[in-house]
């Protein structure tokens, strides 16, 4: 698997302030990657360096298997990037707004760039618009056409700081089923979130920001792996408890979770005691919990729900 995104010991100091504190990143082709972590963590710092626009006070940055500041600039027209807000002129249209960013892209003939433009457009969903102005665009819009804009030049990765800010629920889920299309299509997606529960639908890989320390980075599949135990639901948890006994973990009102990673085997006991089961499931830590185990200093800096 190469590396898409590898830092070394990056940091970022303002003043006494370690905002971005020795991070050793791994993000590999075909990766969904979350990077999680609270207000003030350090996300948009470490967005900033990996795109050129913030100068790391130390450490090392490869980037698409570019590792000195030219070689990264050589490369960085194959990366796509959103970043705090699309930025756009309010009286022009979507397609305008496009046309210009296209200006310093790939070029073409004039037909080409037309293509090009109604292409991104049509991808994000804003086929449609027409000539309406940006200023009439609604916040999902806006964050649709700030994406339209980073997929000009079809990057083979997309490096997104919190896209999700301040949407509705339905932009929010627009915005998820548009990065999946992409992600299928290939792109690798880099994306800094504050909510747990959206890196854990949307991601494969995770990293999580600590007040400028990366605490975990790891496939979300390891980090949610099953425990080895398996969780029942029943109505009669009195009853199910003296056939488990010394097999049980913990009891919490009708649920029960049990030691061993076989439900079956767990039913059919459960079933020939005349125990009713209603809920059976092998249980897996959820990424909230994971997180919160290894931020337990601050345990309500990372929001579980938005
Ligand atoms: P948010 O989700 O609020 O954007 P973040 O995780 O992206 O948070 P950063 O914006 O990277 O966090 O900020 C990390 C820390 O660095 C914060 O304490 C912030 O105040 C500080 N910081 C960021 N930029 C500067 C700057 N230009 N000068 C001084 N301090 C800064």
């Amino acid at each position: 698997m190469s590396a898409v995104i590898a830092t070394r010991g990056l940091v970022k100091r303002y003043g006494r302030l370690r905002a971005v504190d020795g991070i050793d990143l791994d993000v590999r082709a075909g990766d969904v990657y979350g990077f999680l972590g609270a207000n003030g963590s350090g996300k948009t710092t470490t967005v900033r360096m990996l795109l050129g626009l913030v100068l790391a006070t130390s450490g090392d940055i490869e980037l698409l298997g570019a590792r000195t500041a030219r070689a990264r600039q050589r490369v960085l027209p194959r990366v796509g990037a959103l970043i705090e807000g699309p930025a756009s002129y309010g009286h022009l249209s979507g397609r305008e707004n496009l046309a210009l960013l296209d200006a310093s892209g790939p070029g073409g003939s004039w037909r080409t760039r037309t293509r090009r433009i109604a292409a991104v457009l049509e991808q994000v969903g804003l086929g449609g618009v027409g000539r309406r102005p940006v200023k009439a665009y609604s916040l999902g819009m806006r964050q649709r056409l700030g994406l339209a804009g980073a997929l000009l030049r079809r990057p083979d990765l997309l490096v997104l700081d919190e896209p999700t800010n301040g949407l509705d629920p339905q932009g929010i889920s627009e915005i998820r089923a548009l990065l999946i299309d992409l992600h299928r299509g290939g792109t690798t997606i880099f994306l800094s979130s504050h909510l747990l529960a959206e890196v854990e639908q949307l991601c494969s890989r995770v990293g999580v920001l600590d007040r400028g320390r990366l605490v975990l980075q790891d496939e979300l599949a390891t980090l949610t792996a099953p425990t080895g135990a398996t969780v029942v639901v029943t109505p009669a948890p009195e009853q199910a408890r003296a056939l488990l006994d010394g097999r049980l973990t913990s009891v919490t009102g009708d649920r029960l979770v049990v030691r061993g990673s076989d439900p079956a085997e767990v039913n059919a006991l459960l079933v020939r005691g005349g125990v009713p089961v209603t809920g059976l499931a092998i249980e897996r830590p959820t990424l909230e919990e994971v997180v919160l185990a290894r931020t337990a200093a601050s345990p309500d800096r990372v929001e579980a729900h938005p």
